[in-house]
């Protein structure tokens, strides 16, 4: 691991650069991609809001639905609208990680 800023070897753990006192950079497989609020495409049933926040905390999606949708039949409007926010907001998960569905089948491969 080095220093973003001035190239200097850091110790594994080190937060601060011993040479600059730059924050040190977090490595990648610190906090892997699917850690990141997104909504997922596959799994969503109307934005996606409630999957991508079940998958983020790692929670069952089922609940959170019902609770959101108690919630908003409450008659509360503001949940709706930090959903719409939310919506909004909140990333779609990025193409091409198809890895929630099987691959579709293909033409026979090359061998014999
Ligand atoms: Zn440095």
């Amino acid at each position: 691991m080095h220093c973003t800023a001035c190239g200097q070897v850091l110790n594994l753990g080190a937060r601060f650069c011993s040479n600059c006192g730059q924050p040190a950079s977090t490595p990648a497989w610190v906090s892997p991609p699917a850690q990141r609020l997104v909504r997922p495409i596959y799994g969503r049933m109307l934005a996606g809001v409630c999957a991508g926040v079940a998958q983020h905390f790692g929670w069952d999606v089922t609940p959170v639905r019902l609770i959101v949708l108690v919630v908003v039949l409450c008659g509360f409007g503001s949940p709706l609208i930090a959903y719409i926010v939310a919506w909004i907001v909140i990333p779609n998960e990025p193409l091409g990680v198809p890895y929630a569905t099987p691959a579709p089948p293909g033409p026979p491969s090359c061998h014999p």
